[in-house]
Parts: C-alpha cells; sequence; structure tokens
C-alpha cells in the first residue's frame, strides 16, 4: 500500500508575522517544516513525502532541509492563495506518483509524533478519511467581537482536529476537485472537504503536544518545550606577579608577598569568570568589552566587569545556574579566603552560594605558576535560556 505524507508549508501566518514565515523560524529541533518533514520520513509505512511552500520560499525551504537527502523527499512544489488549493496543488503533483493513501500535514504542527502517524494509517483500513483529534476541556463560550453577551456553549461531543488527516488518495483528491469546481473555497481543512463530498471521516486520537504553533507564544514555548536550551562558557586567564603586598581574587583582598600586574585590579579569577559567562551567550570576551586601552578601566575593580557580564547574560533572557572556577598557584592559600570569596562571588551573580564552586590547586612546583611567576584561573559557567514570549 503506497502512502504519502503532504507537508503544506505554503502558509504566510497573520498571527505570528515576521520577515520569515513561522515554519521556518528555528525552533530547538529544527524549524517546523524541517522537523515535520523528518517524522514524517521517519514513520513507518510513509513512502512518499511532499511539501507545498510559498511562493519566495524556496531559499527558505532549501535551508531548511539541507540535512535531509532521502530519496522518498520529492522537490517541493508551490502551493495556491489558500490552504485549500495548497492541498490540492499538492495531491495533483503527487497523482503522477499513483500512492493509494495520503496524509494531509500542517508543517505548523512539528510535534507530530509516530503514534498519532500510526493510528492515522491504521483507521483508514476502515474507511476513507480518519484525523487525530483531541476532546475539548475548556469551557465554551460565544460572545460578540468585543467580548461582550457571552453565552455558555455545550462542548459534550466536541473535539479539536488535528493533522495529519488520513485519506484513501483517489477520494479525496476527487473531493477536492469538487470543491474547487463549485467554488467551494473556504473550507477549513481536508476532512471538511471530504464531509463536503459525502465521505465519512472518522475520529483517532491525537494528543495535546501535537499542538499547532499559531502566534508568537507558541513559537516561544515550542522553543522552551522539548530540550532546556542550556549553554556553558568557558574562561581561562593569567595575570603576572609584580611587587605588592596583596592580590584581589574573586573580590576578596589576600595578603601576600607580592601584587598581580594588570590594567585593572588584575583579579584574575573574575576575569576568568567574566569571559566564562560572555562565552555561555556567545558574547564576545572581556578584552573587547572592557580594552586596556580604556583608561577608564585603569585601576577598576573587577567587580565592574562581572557585573556588565552578567547584565549581558539577562539582556540575553538567560539564567545563571551556576558557575565554577579554579585558582592556580603555589601561593598565596586560597583555604582560609575560600568561603567569603564564594559568598562574594555569590552576590556578585545574584546566585545562591551552593550555585558556586571554587578550588585552588597548584601545580607541583611546575610551570610559570609553579616558579611562582604568577596566578592562572580557569572559569565555567551554565546558564539556561528561558525566552520571553514577545507579544
Ligand atoms: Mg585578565
Amino acid at each position: 500500500m503506497k502512502t504519502a505524507a503532504l507537508i503544506l508549508a505554503a502558509g504566510h501566518g497573520a498571527r505570528a508575522p515576521g520577515p520569515v514565515p513561522k515554519q521556518y523560524r528555528p525552533l530547538r529541533l529544527g524549524s517546523a517544516v524541517g522537523r515535520s518533514v523528518e517524522v514524517m520520513l521517519a514513520a513507518p509505512g510513509i513512502d512518499l513525502v511532499q511539501v507545498v511552500i510559498g511562493p519566495g520560499d524556496a531559499g527558505l525551504y532549501a535551508a531548511a532541509l539541507a540535512a535531509h537527502a532521502d530519496p522518498r523527499l520529492l522537490p517541493p512544489i508551490l502551493g495556491g492563495a489558500t490552504r485549500q488549493q495548497s492541498a490540492l496543488h499538492g495531491l495533483l503533483a503527487l497523482e503522477a506518483q499513483a500512492p493509494e493513501r495520503v496524509l494531509i500535514h500542517d508543517s505548523a504542527r512539528p510535534f507530530v509524533t509516530p503514534d498519532i502517524i500510526a493510528r492515522v494509517l491504521a483507521a483508514l483500513a476502515h474507511g476513507p478519511a480518519a484525523i487525530p483529534a483531541v476532546p475539548v476541556t475548556d469551557s465554551l463560550k460565544r460572545a460578540d467581537d468585543a467580548g461582550g453577551g457571552a453565552r455558555s456553549v455545550e462542548r459534550a461531543g466536541l473535539w479539536r482536529a488535528q493533522t495529519p488527516q488520513g485519506f484513501a488518495f483517489a477520494p479525496i483528491l476527487a473531493a477536492h476537485r469538487a470543491a474547487a469546481a463549485a467554488g467551494q473555497l473556504a473550507l477549513s481543512d481536508d476532512a471538511a472537504v471530504a464531509e463536503w463530498a459525502g465521505l465519512p471521516v472518522s475520529l483517532v486520537a491525537g494528543g495535546e503536544h501535537n499542538l499547532k504553533l499559531t502566534t508568537p507564544e507558541d513559537l516561544a514555548m515550542a522553543s522552551a518545550h522539548a530540550l532546556p536550551d542550556v549553554r556553558s562558557g568557558l574562561g581561562f586567564d593569567v595575570h603576572r606577579f609584580r611587587d605588592g603586598d596583596h592580590v584581589w581574587l574573586c573580590g576578596v583582598r589576600v595578603p601576600h608577598s607580592h601584587g598581580l600586574e594588570g590594567h585593572s585590579d588584575a583579579d584574575v579569577a573574575l576575569h576568568a569568570l567574566t569571559d566564562a559567562l560572555l562565552g555561555a551567550v556567545g558574547d564576545g570576551d572581556i578584552g573587547q568589552i572592557f580594552p586596556d586601552s580604556d583608561a577608564r578601566w585603569q585601576g577598576a575593580p573587577s567587580h565592574l566587569f562581572v557585573r556588565e557580564a552578567v547584565r549581558r547574560v539577562r539582556h540575553r533572557q538567560a539564567q545563571i545556574m551556576n558557575v565554577d572556577i579554579t585558582i592556580i598557584c603555589e601561593a598565596p592559600r586560597i583555604g582560609p579566603y575560600r568561603e567569603d570569596m564564594r559568598r562574594r562571588l555569590a552576590e556578585l551573580l545574584e546566585i545562591e552560594a551552593e550555585r558556586v564552586g571554587l578550588k585552588a590547586t597548584t601545580t607541583e612546583n611546575l610551570g610559570f605558576t609553579g616558579r611562582r611567576e604568577g596566578i592562572a584561573a580557569m572559569a565555567s559557567a551554565t546558564v539556561v535560556r528561558v525566552p520571553r514570549p514577545q507579544s
């Protein structure tokens, strides 16, 4: 039984406006189009996948599908002015391949799962049309456009239709052709076209996760969905000893037989930490943002750098989950100052002290730190991006 999947991606949704149609915007798992194609190619029993795209979207489509060289994926074809016309174009393109069944799917539902596809295909053994649906659980109201005069609507027996909608190929193509010829152009989905043509339509269980990306809120939710957006950054810094009687480490003044050379207060640990934070959000490095050539940073306390890095992390809608710092030197001893330093770091980062790791090590008298020529520090930072929906 030859089965085709027809994926409709020609719409330019008015409810999520933007320079790039929503089905091509990057989500965590790729674009909605790419993800829909992937799921169909991975589902058992799908022999062909045809995507219908909008005029001018060929470049976006090629970019979204660059990683999918599957012989079952046919070159995209152009849709029409409405969803219904696009579906007809797609069916006509598939006619040459003579499939016996077709699944018509909205690319704006990238979270469809193989079990939903399997239920639709199984139901096609018993009738010409089967669609996934979920029962309406919210109370329903009917009101005027301004929200006035709200009246309750009985929800028993009401379902929300999803896609992919499955059909015996010849009858749904005939139904679409007949609807177009009869000027029936405002049918809301393919099941409505089937019904109009008198085909019996049955429901199978859809899923709440099979949501349709419609509004900017949906897109933001889809991005936060699936996997948390965890990012980590690394920082490393070295400062050379010079004459002096103290060093600054992690924002704490530590008496020592030497000072550290540097344009700012030479707090090597806070410099490494600043780079780790900037690295986690892909935002340059400390030398770019606070150049040595800028007199403003002459002798500056390095907590200013950390504060700016924290601001930049937040600006990118990320939260700091933890940081970890290793100070590398033979002396001074860090142990007596460790808890003060962790407290200071927690305060600067505005996170709990238990999210701050701080360790010190020697290099067994080896290398420049072993020869007591300076201090090195490494830092890592982990952040989670939690995008706020734009509306
Ligand atoms: Mg430095």
